[in-house]
Formats: structure tokens, C-alpha cells, sequence
């Protein structure tokens, strides 16, 4: 069992990783305080914005926006590229930071720090290949064509599980597009986020960009609200609960403004009868316990064919026993804590739940460390065994909760698999390959992201990144998502010297 760190060595640590970054405590202090999930205890304490510093925010991002749009594109993506290299000199930096405030182990810091790193790369190339089409006109003399424009001002509201590189999807794009950004981070996660802003700051002044094209604001869900409702914001990407896409939905949809939806996942895997259990078995404990069963593709669900269910259950269960829980600063932790008590205690009404519906809990669930730090939350994932997909299995229990189910045809699996109301993420092992692609078919899985031997989480940044249903449709990162940031305008140029009407319209006067 390892000892946790007491509350001035993490916040020493939090202080140097932020000045590291050119963030001065001074010029943020404030009376919000910043918990670790480590021990509890405060890192930091915090200025939130008020509502004038959004409104200011959003006059200056549109002005800087003028200057931007027209700036060449692979000027825009130099911007990026200086960027991508400030992150990648101040890796550990922020990668301390993000498990300081949200409790990652430092492999899984590092990660999201690198898939910031990756988004720039993408960026860059992306800032010479914003591509419009063209396409023949039926008039003679006639071309006709697309170009892409950017939006204006991009608002950015993030989670706190994925507290810098959600931002840096969205920004390292919306950048090379043309538009300025402005970012409201979680606030249980707003050091890593002034950190990473920061060092966008610097490579913004040391290429002599327009200054307020990437602005940060803090504070809880009014300062979010307040960019949600303000007219001069072009496009809201919200990543976050699909309660959160609820309430701002129909507002954004109400002043017509554009939006991203990046809501809550419920993601399963099926484990056919024909799969590699030793490939399975790694995959799902992965994604169930990995950043303690915090991302939206965590796996919550598992569906296992009735000849295999009860092996592939007592194999998990064995490597479930040999998980190290503990301090994410200890190289050999796996699973960290949970980010606070507001999370263990629906991790343990979701399981009173399942037991309620016929569930038997095979393994974990119970609070470690809790006599080291009483307002820190190490949890042992647990297991649930059930025989159908009961209601709680339908909702999001954002903690390590795995519930496992079984399944007689493929059919059958991929029902259960589609039959909650989220669309995110979801898996198949199996070495039919028959299954395989039936699983990612039209007729199979209707999740956004849907993967063959490998687990639910993990994405890499060059696919589009995005959910059905209730999470959201949007999606962002790579492939064409970039279009999501800009808007397109057909043109129609006349070179005839006459004036012909389509679809053979007369009409002369
Ligand atoms: P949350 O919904 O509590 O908060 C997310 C962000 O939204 C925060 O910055 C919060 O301040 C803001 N917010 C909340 N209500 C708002 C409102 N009414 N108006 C404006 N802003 C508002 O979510 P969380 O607990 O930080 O994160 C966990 C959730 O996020 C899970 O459901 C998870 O699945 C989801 N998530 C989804 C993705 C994805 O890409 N689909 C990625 C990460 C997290």
C-alpha cells in the first residue's frame, strides 16, 4: 500500500510545474480552491472570472479575430507548430499538474500530454490542406466551387478528465481555420489549463500573433453558461456530462449558433466465444480501470458469450486482485484515486442498485487508503455480474464499475451493445471475422467509435472523435472534423459574358 504525499509537497509541486510554465501564482489567487484528488487536500486557490471578464474576453477575441482570418493558413499552422514544441519541452510539466488535480497516473499524464503534442502535428499539416472542392456547373462558361472560412469566436467548455487535451484538440484546429478561441476548463482541473494556455501565450508573443486569440476564463458552470449565451461566440464545443448537453443545447440551438457535443459514453465490449481471451482480458481491464474508470470510453459493459462468460469472469476477477491502487505519482500505480467523494458515492449507489436488480458484485468496490486521507477516494474497481442489461446499466456510472452480461448470438450482443441511449464508444474481440465485420457494419454497433480487438478507450488523435445519441454527434480531432470550425460558402463564377439561368429558367425583361 503506498504512503500519500501531505498537502505542501503536492502543492510545492503544483507551484514550481505552473512557473515552469510562466504562470505567477499571484496574478490568479483567489478564494476557489483547488483539491487534489491525491489527498484531498488544497493545491492552489483560485480568481474565478466574472461575467465582465467574459464579455471583455469575447470583444477582444473578435477583434484579434479580424487580424487572424487573414493570415496565411501555414502562417496560422507555424503558430501551432511553436506551440507543439513548448509542449513538448514542458511535458513533465503539465503531465504533473494533470495528476496533481485529476489524479491520472503519470503514464496516462504523459499520454494526454503527447496527444496534445500529436493534434499540433496534425494541425500544422492540416493548415496547407483545407480543401474545397469544385465541381461542374451545368451553365457554359460557368465554374462553380466551395471555399472554407473561419467561424469567429470558438468557445470551448472542457471536462475535467481530460483537462488540457480536449482544449488542445479543439484549439490546435480552430487555429489553423482562422479563429480565435476562448477556453472555460473544468473547474476541478484549472492548473493544467493555465499552464498549457500559457504556453500557448508565449508562442503566440514569440511569433507576434494577434494576443487575444486564445484567452482562458475560469469559474464553475455560470462562466460556461455566460459564453453559451453570449451572441458573439460562433461555435460552442462542450465536452462534458450529457445533463451538461442538455441544459446547453437548446440554448445554443435557440440563438442558432453552431455546436460540438462531447457528452457522456456508456461503452461495451463483446467478447465472442472465438476471441483471444489473454487479448480480451488486457483490453477490458484497460479500459474499465485505467484513469480509474474516468473517460468517456471507459468500458462500463461487457457482453460475453455464454460459453465463455464464466471464464473470462474469473480471469478478470484474478486481474483485478493485482491491480496497484495508490498514489498516481508512484511509477507502479495503475489505477489512482477517484476524483472525489461525489463520485465514490454514486459508484456505490450505482452498485446498491445493480445488486437491487439481481446483480452479484464478483469483485471490489470498497474505499482504500481512506485512514491515510479521509477526503481522498482510492477505490477498488469492481465487477458486477448480471444476467440482462438492467436499468442502471443504461445510465453512466463515471467510475471503475464494469458490468458483465452474457449473450447467445451475435445478434443478440449487438442489440445489448446499442440498447442504452449513449453512442460512443464500443468493441468487439473475436477471431471470426465474419463477426468482425458484421460488429462494424451498418448492422452492427451504432456507437461513433467501434473497434475490433482492441478496447474502448485510447483513441488516437488522427480518426474523428465524436458519439451518437445521447453523446452528443459531435466530433473532433482528426479526419475531416476540422470542417466543424469553419463555414462553407459555394461559389459560382461566370466567365461566359452571358447570363444564363439554371435548370434552363427564362426570364428576360
Ligand atoms: P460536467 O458536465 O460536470 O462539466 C463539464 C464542463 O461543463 C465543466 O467545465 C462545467 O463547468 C461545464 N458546465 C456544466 N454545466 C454547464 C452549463 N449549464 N453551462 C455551461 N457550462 C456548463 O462533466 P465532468 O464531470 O467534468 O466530466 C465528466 C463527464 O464528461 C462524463 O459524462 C464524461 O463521459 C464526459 N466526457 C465526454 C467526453 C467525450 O469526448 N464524449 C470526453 C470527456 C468527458
Amino acid at each position: 500500500m503506498s504512503t500519500l504525499p501531505n498537502q505542501s509537497e503536492l502543492a510545492t509541486r503544483a507551484k514550481e510545474a505552473l512557473e515552469k510554465c510562466g504562470v505567477s501564482s499571484s496574478g490568479r489567487l483567489g478564494s476557489h480552491k483547488v483539491l487534489s484528488p491525491i489527498n484531498g487536500e488544497e493545491l492552489a486557490a483560485l480568481k474565478w472570472s466574472e461575467l465582465d471578464d467574459v464579455e471583455r474576453a469575447v470583444e477582444r477575441a473578435n477583434k484579434d479575430f479580424l487580424v487572424w482570418r487573414s493570415t496565411p493558413a501555414p502562417i496560422r499552422g507555424a503558430l501551432v507548430k511553436h506551440f507543439g514544441a513548448l509542449l513538448q519541452e514542458h511535458k513533465e510539466d503539465i503531465a504533473t499538474l494533470i495528476s496533481l488535480e485529476v489524479g491520472k497516473i503519470k503514464s496516462e499524464a504523459l499520454g494526454e500530454v503527447q496527444e496534445m503534442i500529436d493534434i499540433c502535428d496534425f494541425a500544422i499539416g492540416l493548415s496547407r490542406q483545407l480543401y474545397g472542392r469544385t465541381m461542374p456547373s451545368e451553365r457554359p462558361g460557368h465554374r462553380m466551387m466551395e471555399t472554407w472560412h473561419p467561424l469567429g469566436v470558438v468557445g470551448v467548455i472542457s471536462a475535467f478528465n481530460f483537462p488540457t487535451a480536449v482544449w488542445s484538440w479543439n484549439t490546435a484546429i480552430a487555429l489553423v481555420c482562422g479563429n480565435s478561441v476562448i477556453w472555460k476548463p473544468s473547474e476541478l482541473a484549472p492548473l493544467s489549463a493555465l499552464a498549457s494556455a500559457s504556453l500557448l501565450d508565449r508562442a503566440i508573443h514569440d511569433l507576434g500573433a494577434p494576443r487575444y486569440i486564445s484567452q482562458v476564463v475560469m469559474g464553475s458552470s455560470e462562466v460556461g453558461a455566460a459564453l453559451v449565451d453570449h451572441h458573439g461566440v460562433a461555435l460552442i464545443s462542450a465536452t462534458g456530462s450529457t445533463r451538461m448537453g442538455r441544459e446547453i443545447g437548446p440554448r445554443l440551438a435557440q440563438r442558432f449558433a453552431r455546436c460540438l457535443l462531447e457528452l457522456g459514453g456508456n461503452n461495451a465490449a463483446v467478447v465472442s466465444e472465438s476471441a483471444n481471451l489473454d487479448l480480451a482480458i488486457r483490453g477490458i481491464v484497460f479500459a474499465a480501470v485505467g484513469t480509474a474508470g474516468q473517460r468517456c470510453t471507459s468500458m462500463r459493459r461487457v457482453i460475453a458469450h455464454v460459453d465463455i462468460i464464466d471464464e473470462l469472469c474469473t480471469r478478470l476477477e484474478e486481474a483485478y486482485q493485482r491491480l496497484p491502487i495508490g498514489n498516481p505519482l508512484d511509477d507502479n500505480t495503475l489505477v489512482g484515486p477517484l476524483i472525489n467523494g461525489a463520485a465514490f458515492a454514486l459508484m456505490q449507489s450505482a452498485i446498491e442498485t445493480a445488486k437491487s436488480e439481481g446483480g452479484r458484485v464478483l469483485s471490489g468496490g470498497t474505499r482504500r487508503l481512506e485512514d491515510q486521507a479521509h477526503s481522498a477516494y482510492y477505490v477498488e474497481p469492481a465487477i458486477v455480474r448480471l444476467d440482462r442489461q438492467t436499468n442502471i446499466v443504461l445510465r453512466e456510472s463515471f467510475a471503475p464499475l464494469l458490468y458483465v452480461m452474457p449473450y447467445e448470438t451475435l445478434d443478440e450482443a449487438i442489440a445489448l451493445n446499442n440498447g442504452v441511449p449513449q453512442g460512443l464508444s464500443s468493441c468487439i474481440f473475436t477471431t471470426d471475422q465474419s463477426e468482425a465485420e458484421r460488429f462494424v457494419s451498418e448492422v452492427g454497433s451504432d456507437c461513433g467509435i467501434v473497434n475490433v480487438n482492441i478496447g474502448t478507450s485510447g483513441a488516437e488523435i488522427g480518426g474523428a472523435f465524436g458519439g451518437e445519441k445521447e453523446t452528443g454527434g459531435g466530433r473532433e480531432s482528426g479526419s475531416d472534423s476540422w470542417r466543424a470550425y469553419m463555414r462553407r460558402a459555394t461559389n459560382t463564377i461566370n466567365f461566359s459574358g452571358a447570363l444564363p439561368l439554371a435548370q434552363g429558367v427564362e426570364f428576360t425583361v
